[in-house]
């Protein structure tokens, strides 16, 4: 048993994996016989990852917020706080915020042998997130 006190600093996501700021907290980290990433993903209104892909998949439980999610070849979806998306291993997808709310996402996946979480791609383009449905109350 390890106890890791409160004191990882919250860590900027790269701009290479991100439109927009994005905040990332550790929740658990692989280590020598587990595979097991997870993180507290904080994006803030409009912030969307890259397109990427995941070895063996990954899932993600919105804890705050609004959000959107989008597989390859598939319609952007919105995701509120309490809704959970599993992507398929090797599904290209990117999830963020909608324009005008916070997202917050725990994302938890397996590393592979290699201890690789994701393959990233390009940018969700502008044109791309302007294609998301409206979140407004009707
Ligand atoms: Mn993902």
């Amino acid at each position: 048993m390890k106890i890791i006190r409160n004191g990882i600093n919250t860590v900027a996501g790269p701009s290479e994996w991100f439109t927009g700021a994005v905040f990332v907290d550790a929740v658990a980290a692989p280590s020598e016989g587990s595979h097991l990433s997870a993180s507290s993903v904080h994006f803030t209104p409009g912030a969307r990852t890259a397109w990427h892909t995941h070895p063996n998949g990954q899932t993600i439980f919105v804890t705050e917020g609004i959000g959107f999610a989008q597989r390859r070849g598939g319609s952007i979806e919105v995701i509120r706080a309490g809704d959970r998306v599993f992507f398929e291993p090797g599904e290209h997808h990117w999830h963020g915020a909608v324009p005008t709310r916070f997202m917050t996402h725990l994302a938890m996946l397996e590393v592979d042998a290699k201890g690789n979480a994701a393959t990233w791609g390009d940018h969700v383009s502008a044109a791309e997130y302007a294609a998301a449905p409206s979140t407004e109350e009707a």
